[in-house]
């Protein structure tokens, strides 16, 4: 870069607004292709496994809660996670989006990187008593 073109960007920025973000202050909304936290609708889920066994970071569990009436709790490993939405592109049944509003996963406490989803009542039902 030459000396000239140099100093007169530096004379142009004098007179610009910053443009660093003041984050977490203030907070700007995410692209809408961001890939944050993995989402599952238990509603349309048959349960095939195809995520599961997809998953390259066995990120993902589903544990049957009954089969015959298609009840499942999907337990998530969001610390395993790669945010690769393989899992998304697999699902036949459109159960499963990455959030592009749930993407501040940072957490001191570990507990916080096992999620799990589910109907309220199987969740109850599951997490009453220690999970499988
Ligand atoms: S986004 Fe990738 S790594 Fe994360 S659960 Fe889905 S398949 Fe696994
Ligand atoms: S691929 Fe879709 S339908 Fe199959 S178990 Fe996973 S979430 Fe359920």
């Amino acid at each position: 870069m030459k000396l000239g073109s140099m100093f007169g960007d530096m004379f142009r920025s004098l007179f610009k607004k910053p443009v660093t973000e003041m984050y977490p202050f203030k907070k700007t909304s995410a692209p809408s292709r961001l890939r944050g936290e993995l989402m599952y609708n238990p509603d349309k889920c048959t349960g095939c496994q195809l995520c599961v066994k997809d998953c390259p970071s066995n990120a993902i569990e589903l544990i049957t809660v009954d089969k015959a009436s298609k009840r499942f709790v999907m337990r998530y490993h969001v610390d395993r996670c790669t945010f690769c939405a393989q899992c998304v592109e697999n699902c036949r049944f459109e159960c499963l989006n990455m959030s592009n509003e749930q993407w501040e996963l940072a957490s001191l406490k570990k507990e916080a990187f096992t999620v799990n989803y589910g109907r309220e009542e199987d969740l109850q039902k599951l997490l009453g008593k220690p999970l499988p």
